[in-house]
């Protein structure tokens, strides 16, 4: 009986550092691998750089995938993203990537679910030295702005290099993506009126029982869901580039890498919101002007000035 209980304990033994051993090894095989792009602002050139990064440490942000923008041009492109976002997101979550849903405004439509209750019963981290840039403008807080902060991105000095840009409001920022103030209606007769329409996620798009779901204007929410789980860099996908993903949420990208994460837009999973035969900016009627091209025009931005962008079907290998 003795030896049979010591043998049993042996084979416990064993099978459970074979499980350890196993695990580990499966983890380490986990590496994204971030093909991140972006533009020297002096040549204009595309500028490529490879990080690899274990996908445990890596967070994909959802941000504002609204059943309803104001905006019907802007809620059928929106819509139009979906089943790539579900196939990329599969293929996330089954590597070990954290999913977390950030849909402002709506998150209390979610106040019942398992993914939204984990992230409010998380521990508060006690350290938001850096509140958010929306709520930073024209005020005295400014001055703790850690400038420094901006030269650890992917590649230093160019990276959200805080610039003054003359005329700018948001003096001593990174200057601000095109539309960044103007977001209108996408439709070609701009017939569509301004409203919180909004009432929850896009219901096509899957959540799982691993995700988490954040508000998108809460300050502390996803900076304690990377502190908790080891998060330390954060790729964005949703809309729009020009607003909610870069500077207006607590959780956009200009936010979270002052906080010291390292940010990157998904390019193939994100869109913009400008205008249609319409420049928002200049407000003059322009027929080639596409939502596409507004897109663009902010991608380029984006990448010169804010973060760098990688491309989902890259980085999850996505087969058809
Ligand atoms: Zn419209």
């Amino acid at each position: 009986m003795f030896i049979r209980q010591t043998h049993m304990k042996k084979l416990l033994l064993f099978l459970f550092l074979s499980c350890f051993v196993l695990t580990s090894r499966a983890q380490q095989n986990k590496t994204l691998v971030l093909h991140l792009e972006r533009i020297d602002p002096a040549t204009g050139k595309i500028q490529k750089d490879v990080e690899r990064v274990p996908a445990d440490k890596v967070g994909i942000i959802v941000t504002d995938m609204w059943d309803k923008h104001w905006c019907k041009s802007w809620t059928a492109r929106e819509a139009k993203m979906v089943p790539k976002m579900n196939r990329i997101l599969a293929a996330a979550r089954k590597m070990g990537v954290q999913v977390i849903f950030s849909p402002s405004s709506v998150a209390n439509f979610y106040k019942d679910y398992p993914q939204r209750k984990a992230v409010l019963n998380m521990p508060a981290s006690g350290d938001y030295e850096y509140p958010s840039v929306y709520q930073l403008q024209d005020s005295a807080a400014q001055k703790n702005w850690d400038y420094s902060r901006y030269s650890q991105q992917y590649l230093p000095g160019t990276i959200y290099e805080a610039r003054e840009v003359p005329g700018e409001t948001y003096k001593g920022f990174p200057s601000l993506p095109p539309f960044a103030n103007t977001g209108g209606c996408e439709c070609r007769d701009r017939k569509c009126k301004d409203g919180s329409v909004w009432t929850r996620q896009n219901k096509n798009l899957l959540i799982e029982a691993n995700d988490l779901i954040t508000d998108g204007d809460s300050n502390t929410e996803t900076f304690n869901i990377c502190k908790a789980k080891g998060i330390t860099h954060l790729l964005y996908m949703g809309g729009a580039g020009n607003m909610c993903l870069t500077w207006t949420r607590g959780n956009s990208v200009i936010n979270m890498a002052n906080r010291g994460f390292k940010c990157a837009y998904i390019s193939d999973l994100m869109i913009s919101i400008s205008g249609n035969g319409y420049n928002p900016d200049t407000k003059e009627s322009d027929p080639a002007f596409t939502p596409a091209k507004g897109d663009s025009l902010v991608l380029d931005h984006l990448r010169k000035y804010i973060a760098p962008s990688v491309r989902a079907d890259e980085v999850f290998a996505f087969k058809k």
